[in-house]
């Protein structure tokens, strides 16, 4: 009797802690991350999956390995049953990130392929820069990180829009500060543009190119970069690119998706 009323009040106990976790969700600590989530195992997952992913990024766009941050950066994960999304705000302070804080939501398969990485990129860039990127190449670069599945919805976006004149000259593109009412379709242009110099120069050229943007002209930049008279040249490069490549790309990867699995034998 007594045993059982112990077991009763044990699995009480038990019942109210887990109830409390639920509530209250679980926080994860690795080195440069600090996870919220709804269950300590999802939160161990996305913290370790971030610090796969800032390693990798770090490494492909800038070539080295990043220092460790002074301090974590805090992630909060919403679960839903809907497509992954993220945000990530920065603070800067002469030229360093002063503050840093991401919010994704979404299924967790989601969450870890495309908002994960997408986010996780735009701390790297902005460790990097110590300043707000260009928004165009911020949105392009953090989109390249996504998994397969996110890219050719990108390549998509940018082929409606193009079919449909909506894209801007590059000289514009460059120029946006702040996120534009068609916001689908300045994605879709940024991930195409970034897409495209990335191809014809690599990650860490396309970062330099940024760079010297801001600070002598992009037409300069232009033509130190990619050999290009002006952005006018780059741009009618990146519209045939576009119609050759991405429209190529496109119908493969449309073809290859349609394609009957062979059966093994
Ligand atoms: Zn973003």
């Amino acid at each position: 009797m007594e045993a059982r009323s112990s077991r009763a009040r044990f699995g009480l106990v038990l019942a109210s802690l887990l109830a409390v976790q639920l509530i209250a969700g679980a926080s994860h600590r690795t080195e440069n991350f600090v996870v919220e989530a709804p269950t300590p195992e999802i939160a161990r997952q996305v913290g370790e999956h971030a610090e796969l992913c800032r390693t990798r990024i770090a490494r492909e766009w800038l070539g080295r390995d990043l220092a460790r941050w002074p301090q974590p950066c805090p992630i909060k994960v919403k679960l839903t049953r809907g497509e992954a999304g993220g945000l990530t705000s920065f603070g800067f302070h002469r030229g360093k990130v002063s503050d840093q804080e991401m919010s994704v939501e979404g299924r967790l398969d989601r969450i870890l392929a495309s908002a994960i990485p997408h986010e996780v990129t735009h701390t790297v860039l902005a460790a990097h820069f110590g300043a707000p990127m260009p928004r165009w190449a911020d949105e392009g670069a953090a989109l390249l990180s996504e998994d397969d599945r996110e890219l050719r919805r990108h390549d998509e976006i940018c082929s409606r829009l193009v079919s449909r004149r909506g894209e801007l000259p590059l000289a514009r593109l460059f120029a946006v500060e702040e996120y534009p009412h068609d916001l689908l379709g300045f994605y879709g242009q940024g991930y195409s543009t970034s897409r495209f110099l990335v191809e014809m120069g690599g990650k860490p050229r396309f970062l330099k190119f940024i760079s010297d943007g801001g600070k002598m002209g992009w037409d300069q930049a232009t033509q130190m970069h990619y050999g290009l008279a002006d952005v006018r040249e780059l741009d009618r490069a990146w519209r045939a690119w576009h119609t050759v490549v991405a429209e190529y790309r496109l119908k493969t990867e449309t073809l290859a998706a349609s394609e009957p699995i062979a059966q093994g034998q």
